[in-house]
């Protein structure tokens, strides 16, 4: 059954270049599904378990957020500390691969490390949410949104002619790791953009992305 939601489309990470593009939120569409791992995540876009079995993330904060907007972006980042082995800590010069988490056009990341620096955008005008920083930082861990499931259609229907043109790609199925586990219609990957961003979080009602998270990185707290 389709159910009205607010999505935030991206580019899909398919195969090559496309899996460079960034992804980008732009419009409220008629879809809903579960999310799942990217195959990236089984041949090297996981980021990497240091020795003490947690997995350290290093990230740098735009100097244009405001100490509000640094605080709400710091919490996001915290918050995955107390239900999963995912570490964000602040970035050093030595560090290979790292979050630059800077106001861009709309809230968007790519799917997994992919090397190097990589951009998360959170707009300073609409993405300053505990849920959709929640969300941005799923997609880098390497998450994909709900409706590229690829058993997606024996659970919902992708309404295209309420996706913007252009935007299709953004419903394509992909070879998910789905790991199994169940749908879970509450994923924070799910909550989206618009008026509705950011009032779901992963401490309220999103076990499954939970439990998806630590079985990708193989580790709890
Ligand atoms: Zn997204």
């Amino acid at each position: 059954a389709e159910v009205g939601s607010h999505l935030k489309g991206y580019k899909t990470p398919s195969e090559g270049l496309a899996a460079r593009i960034p992804t980008e939120d732009q419009r409220q569409v008629t879809v809903v599904a579960p999310k799942n791992a990217d195959p990236c995540t089984s041949s090297g876009c996981k980021w990497g378990k240091w020795t003490d079995g947690k997995v350290y993330i290093p990230y740098y904060i735009a100097s244009h957020f405001s100490s509000r907007e640094k605080s709400i972006i710091t919490r996001g980042l915290e918050s995955f500390s107390s239900f999963s082995c995912i570490r964000f800590r602040p970035s050093r010069s030595t560090d290979r691969d790292w979050l630059s988490i800077e106001s861009r056009d709309g809230c968007w990341s790519y799917v997994g490390r992919r090397g190097g620096k990589q951009v998360l955008s959170l707009a300073r005008s609409g993405c300053l949410y505990h849920g959709t920083v929640q969300h941005e930082l799923l997609h880098a861990l390497g998450f994909n949104h709900e409706q590229t499931r690829s058993d997606r259609d024996n659970h919902i229907r992708v309404l295209l002619n309420n996706v913007q043109s252009g935007m299709e790609h953004n419903f394509r199925k992909i070879a998910t790791l789905n790991q199994g586990t169940p749908y879970d219609y509450n994923s924070v990957m799910h909550s989206t953009t618009g008026g509705t961003q950011g009032h779901s979080s992963l401490e309220t009602c999103c076990q499954y992305d939970i439990a998806r998270l630590n079985t990708l990185y193989k580790c709890c707290k």
